[in-house]
């Protein structure tokens, strides 16, 4: 039975680098609406051209471009979905108990990786020195300033989803701090492996 997660907790948290994992390790499908948003953006596409600015602020972009985009992916279909960085509003997550509904799927757990505020942002800086090092782009939003904005959008707006997922039974907690093989050791764990 294919298993469909959620990844919550802040920018920087280790959702993307545990979703990577998860895709090697059983074969699950990474479904990160921030890796699809700045995939429009670098082929030029009109939407991306429109969400390129309020990217760069550290805003949300609007419910209903990113629920358009998840709608396309599950129509592929796949063998278990990760969803990263989606749903990030209540308006989402609405979207999505109904698109899984409308599938015939069932959402198994939405995990949070819990990390400390000071360390994310030690983490995003860490980010765009490796990226500059290894000679990759550094993504425009990994700076100190737009950090503590996309921080506090996610404060106002999808922290409340802790609750959402809790009050549904479905919340799952993990430590975010911890090491990253033992991030996923304690995912595994709640996936059941
Ligand atoms: P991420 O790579 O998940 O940190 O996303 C990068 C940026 O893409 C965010 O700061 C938002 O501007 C936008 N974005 C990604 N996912 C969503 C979403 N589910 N809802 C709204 N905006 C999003």
């Amino acid at each position: 039975m294919a298993i469909n997660i959620i990844l919550l907790g802040p920018p920087g948290a280790g959702k993307g680098t545990q979703a990577k994992k998860l895709v090697e390790e059983r074969g699950m499908v990474q479904l990160s609406t921030g890796d699809m948003l700045r995939a429009a953006r670098s082929s030029g596409t009109e939407m991306g051209n429109r969400v390129a600015e309020v990217m760069d602020r550290g805003e949300l972009v609007t419910d209903e471009i990113v629920i358009g985009l998840i709608r396309e992916k599950l129509e592929e279909g796949g063998n278990g979905f990760i969803f990263d960085g989606f749903p990030r509003t209540l308006a989402q997550a609405d979207a999505l108990g109904d698109l899984l509904v409308e599938m015939g799927m069932k959402l198994d757990a939405a995990i949070e990786l819990k990390v400390d505020d000071e360390a994310l942002v030690a983490r995003i800086v860490k980010r765009a020195e490796d990226s500059r090092a290894a000679g990759e782009p550094v993504r425009k939003d990994d700076t100190p300033e737009v950090f503590a904005d996309r921080l506090r959008e996610y404060y106002k707006k999808t922290a409340p989803l802790l609750g959402y997922y809790y009050a549904k039974g479905d919340l799952q907690q993990v430590d975010g701090m911890a090491a990253m093989d033992q991030v996923a050791a304690q995912i595994g764990a709640v996936l059941g492996s």
